[in-house]
């Protein structure tokens, strides 16, 4: 008898052709995976393209960005996610070690309320330093064992 996380396909094998590289022409990151709009690149392959954010957090802030215009990871085919995730080990200590930093964030946001200003999935690496003043509000709960039941019916419910 299967899980219920195991009744259906995690991977996008299939739900969608591999490598469909749609675009949008008024998205500011499909510009530049295009080479329309210029951009420091740090990375590129037949998938993904990162480059240095022109905005930076903090020094050697950088996105890895998706060559398919996906506004929000959940519209984003596995391989289209895993071509991203593949990218992140290598670029994240290439920029760590060149930037002498003690840590870093990976940071996803989707939808507005969560941060997302472009509507292009995008990954950020934002390098850590001692006294950097970055970080998040972090006000930790405490998950109860009746709720942690309901969420588990309810989330592996859609999966
Ligand atoms: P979000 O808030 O959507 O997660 O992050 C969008 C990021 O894209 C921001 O950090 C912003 O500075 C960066 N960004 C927006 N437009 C451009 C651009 O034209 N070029 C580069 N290199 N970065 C951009
Ligand atoms: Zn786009």
């Amino acid at each position: 008898m299967p899980s219920p996380v195991e009744k259906r396909p995690l991977t996008g094998a299939s739900m969608t052709p591999a490598y469909d590289p749609r675009t949008d022409p008024n998205c500011i990151f499909c510009k530049i995976a295009a080479g329309q709009i210029p951009c420091y690149k740090l990375h590129e392959d037949e998938w993904v393209v990162a480059f240095l954010d022109i905005a930076p957090l903090s020094v050697g802030h950088c996105l890895v960005v998706p060559k398919a215009h996906y506004e929000t990871l959940d519209r984003m085919p596995a391989e289209w996610a895993g071509a991203c995730a593949a990218v992140l080990p290598r670029l994240s200590r290439a920029v760590v070690a060149a930037t002498a930093a003690a840590g870093w964030n990976v940071l996803q946001n989707n939808g507005r309320i969560a941060g997302q200003a472009v509507g292009h999935v995008h990954f950020h690496i934002i390098p850590r330093r001692e006294g950097d003043g970055l970080g998040y509000r972090w006000p930790a709960g405490k998950l109860e064992a009746s709720e942690a039941q309901r969420l588990l019916a309810a989330i592996t419910g859609k999966l």
